[in-house]
């Protein structure tokens, strides 16, 4: 995406991105700071928070705060707890990114085994729903909140395999579909990001024989992570974005 933002595209906004100790979403929680807003990083291990959140601090001029979700384990109740203590230290979200996921296996739906369908459903729709659940109450004092959630190619169009990841990105395209009508008059967008295959540990797992060196990198592909959360894309809701429009999903070739 060629999208060229204003070096103060989101001063003065409050950003909650999700698995923001590596890959995508910690390329993304250091660029939303270096753009000015200020940030609550989600994470399941303590160590790589505070590591993310000092480079955050580092890149950016505004406040970093951080809280420690495990996807996996999390429930209902607690997302509503941790959106409550998150209520005290901020008050709005402009923006949340749901980037945080897992592959499971990717062998035939015959072989699935049963614990990882489950494991995957309940990281990347279930516990990724009850939070978004829990923190629409601050997205909607924002006055242009943006809700965006991590797809893939898989979850457009099925492929062998891809097994529980792909059924669970369907959702995630289901879930962002049935939000953007539900706010459609209101001041909160619903989107999805398909990254595309981008370098990092999640594709290096999901396609170990493949050239990584060809891969975009998670620097590459901001553009349109900074377009969802700032003023340039307020109109856009229920649309699922390409961050590489083009490229054939599958291994680099
Ligand atoms: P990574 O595996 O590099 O990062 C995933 C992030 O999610 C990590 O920060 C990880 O935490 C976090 N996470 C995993 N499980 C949990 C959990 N139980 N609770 C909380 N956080 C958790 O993956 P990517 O950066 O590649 O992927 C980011 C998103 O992009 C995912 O939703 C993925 O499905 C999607 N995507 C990626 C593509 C790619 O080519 N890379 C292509 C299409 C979609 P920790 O740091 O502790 O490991």
């Amino acid at each position: 995406m060629h999208y060229q933002p204003k070096q103060d595209l989101l001063q003065n906004r409050i950003i909650l991105v999700t698995g923001a100790t590596d890959g995508i979403g910690a390329e993304a929680a250091l660029t939303y700071a270096r753009y000015g807003a200020e940030l609550v990083l989600l994470g399941r291990n303590e160590d790589k928070l505070k590591r993310a959140a000092e480079a955050v601090r580092l890149a950016g001029n505004g406040q970093v705060h951080y809280w420690k979700l495990d996807l996996d384990t999390t429930s209902a109740g607690d997302c509503q707890m941790l959106a409550h203590e998150i209520a005290q230290r901020i008050p709005r979200l402009d923006g949340v990114l749901h980037n945080a996921g897992v592959l499971g296996d990717i062998v035939p739906m015959i072989d699935q085994a049963p614990e990882v369908w489950q494991q995957v459903m309940r990281i990347n729709v279930d516990n990724t729903f009850f939070l978004t659940q829990a923190l629409l109450p601050l997205l909607l004092k924002s006055d242009a909140g943006s809700l965006v959630f991590t797809t893939s190619s898989v979850g457009r169009q099925g492929r062998s395999a891809w097994g529980a990841y792909a059924v669970s990105k369907f959702a995630t395209e289901g879930m962002m579909q049935v939000l953007a009508e539900e706010y459609r008059s209101q001041n909160v967008r619903v989107n999805c990001i398909n990254p595309g295959g981008t370098r990092t540990k999640m594709r290096a797992n999901a396609f170990p024989d493949e050239d990584a060196a060809r891969l975009k990198t998670p620097a590459d592909i901001m553009p349109l992570y900074l377009y969802l959360m700032g003023d340039d894309s307020r109109r856009k809701t229920g649309i699922s974005f390409d961050a590489q429009p083009g490229r054939k999903p599958g291994a680099a070739e």
